[in-house]
């Protein structure tokens, strides 16, 4: 989906910039390393390891990647399975799936819209080898019950950590819960490179075979470190380190994230202050957040009394030059989610959900006016 080249007085995403982009790329250009690993890709891994505790960060081209990445070092084998949400982007699922392994969609609960833990033993069976709980809008899965879980029963855990960059769960950041978690630094997320992404890996074990996966099966990093006199294929692995220069501009943004984190923050308090009474009055509800997570702001939405309700509230504000837009359809739906298996009805919340639900225009430079329009916009609805 691209909003940006919309003609909408409000778009619903629009890439921001912080300031230091172009003089940081400028001085990645000057630096003369514009291949991955350079100067800007070290600063990037310094901040995403110390302000989230991850043991190590890894630039990758995409989230995608990063899935791809942990999918490899989990050694799935054909015909395993991976347990994921039925509500979440495509490459939570395909990233497995081009391993061989079999999803399993697991539905989602009424009110954070994240995995559903109270249903998710069921789902599980002897070859099931990794749960990957999504933490929808950055409000964190309850990572309690799931790692009791996948304790018990010797699963892996990767977070999608997609929305929840600098979120926590009882007081600890999101992507430092599982094994392996995965950051997306696409435009429409809180902090951008374009295309971009990271893996983080909490287990000491997977450190030496993610850097080798990560250079394209090569233990190219041991070598630039002097500790072996040439490089080699010594594992499988991919093309997945990022340019300098992409890093460089996603340095700008990591080192700029205070002031993006409470610049959303103010966003995602005013629809909530300003839709509350609206919403009770429409049959609608607004996003919940229990109290034990500190939540990303990285999406406001309504989840509106019908799938009819919704299909006018978008065309209402369309009308007003605003795009509003909802989000994932059910993965066990989709063509592929079929040919594994899925059926309507499997996942009942996530299917009720996926036809209610209406993300409202959020972005960094999202302006207070456009903002009060937009609710007033609704009110009016
Ligand atoms: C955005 C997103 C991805 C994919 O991110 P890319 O960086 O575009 O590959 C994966 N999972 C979730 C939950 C996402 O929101």
């Amino acid at each position: 989906m691209t909003h940006a080249a919309a003609p909408y007085r409000v778009p619903f995403n629009r890439a921001c910039f912080e300031g230091n982009e172009i003089g940081y790329i400028e001085e990645a250009i000057r630096n003369g390393h514009i291949s991955g690993d350079g100067p800007f890709t070290r600063r990037c891994h310094e901040i995403l390891e110390k302000q989230t505790g991850a043991l190590r960060a890894y630039l990758t081209c995409s989230c995608t990647h990063a899935l791809e990445m942990a999918a490899i070092l989990l050694d799935l084998e054909p015909d395993d399975e991976v347990v994921l949400p039925s509500f979440t982007f495509v490459s939570t699922a395909n990233a497995f799936v081009l391993r061989g392994a079999r999803p399993v969609f697991a539905d989602i609960r009424p009110d954070t819209l994240n995995l559903d833990e109270t249903r998710l033993e069921s789902l599980l069976t002897p070859r099931t080898r990794a749960i990957v709980p999504v933490h929808y809008a950055g409000v964190g899965c309850e990572m309690d019950a799931i790692l009791d879980l996948a304790r018990r029963r010797n699963v892996a855990v990767v977070e999608d950590n997609a929305h929840g960059l600098f979120a926590s769960y009882k007081g600890r950041r999101l992507g430092t819960f599982g094994c392996m978690a995965t950051q997306s630094f696409h435009e429409t997320k809180n902090v951008t490179c374009g295309e971009g992404g990271a893996l983080l890996v909490n287990d000491p074990a997977l450190i030496d075979r993610a850097e080798i996966v990560r250079q394209k099966g090569t233990n190219r990093n041991r070598y630039y470190r002097g500790e072996v006199d040439k490089y080699t294929w010594v594992d499988v692995g991919s093309s997945f380190v990022p340019s300098d220069l992409l890093a460089a501009f996603l340095c700008a943004q990591l080192e700029a994230v205070d002031r993006i984190q409470a610049h959303r923050r103010r966003i995602w308090d005013f629809y909530r202050e300003n839709l509350s009474d609206w919403a009770a009055a429409r049959g609608a509800t607004l996003p919940t957040v229990p109290s034990h997570c500190e939540q990303s702001y990285h999406m406001f939405y309504l989840l509106l009394a019908s799938r009819e309700e919704r299909t006018a509230l978008i065309a209402h504000l369309k009308e007003r030059g605003i795009l509003a837009v909802f989000h994932y359809q059910p993965l066990h739906l989709s063509e592929m989610g079929m040919r594994f298996g899925g059926q309507a009805g499997d996942c009942p919340v996530t299917e009720d959900v996926a036809d209610r639900l209406l993300r409202l225009p959020f972005f960094n430079e999202l302006s207070r006016d456009d903002q009060e329009y937009v609710v007033r916009s609704i009110r009016e609805f």
